[in-house]
């Protein structure tokens, strides 16, 4: 009797109709795909992007060189190196991140008293030479620049929910 159920169900090609009812449904459903990069898709306020270093609105660098951050990257991907300055202050003269090492925890601006190593929301670039996924000091502080707004927002909207 199986077997006669077998043989009616591959003649009407029962299977194949089955799954064209599920491609069918399919068919006038909403879409989730996005034709990037025409579309992009929205973007958390958390997202962990590419790093930038922040400067004070009066254009002072936040970076009061601790090496909180360095030492707690669980990827060795921070290198720090820093001396006094004439005024006394402590800044870097050198803050290189390793993109290709960094794994993009967040555990660096998480760690950061002054809020100055941050991850943007930038996910688009990319390295085409050895040596480019080395992101210097003015590299990041330059990103920092550029995106400052949007950092700033970004952090005031993660406050506002805390
Ligand atoms: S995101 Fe994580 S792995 Fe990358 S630099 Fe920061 S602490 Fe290191
Ligand atoms: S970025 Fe922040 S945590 Fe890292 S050295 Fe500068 S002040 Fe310290």
């Amino acid at each position: 009797m199986k077997t006669i159920a077998n043989y009616i169900r591959s003649l009407f090609l029962f299977e194949l109709l089955k799954g064209l009812s599920v491609t069918g449904s399919y068919f006038f459903a909403r879409k989730f795909t996005l034709q990037y990069p025409e579309q992009k898709a929205p973007v958390s306020p958390r997202f962990r992007g590419l790093h930038a270093l922040r400067r004070y609105p009066n254009g002072e660098e936040r970076c009061i060189a601790c090496k909180l951050c360095e030492a707690v990257c669980p990827a060795l991907a921070i290198t720090i190196e820093a001396e006094p300055r004439d005024d006394g202050s402590r800044r870097t003269t050198r803050y290189d991140i390793d993109l290709f090492k960094c794994i993009y925890c967040g555990f660096c601006e998480e760690s950061c008293p002054v809020d100055s190593i941050v991850e943007t929301r930038v996910y688009e670039y990319h390295f085409e030479n050895r040596g480019e996924q080395i992101m210097t000091k003015q590299m990041l502080l330059d990103i920092g620049d550029k995106y400052e707004q949007q950092l700033a927002a970004d952090r005031a909207a993660q406050a506002a929910v805390r």
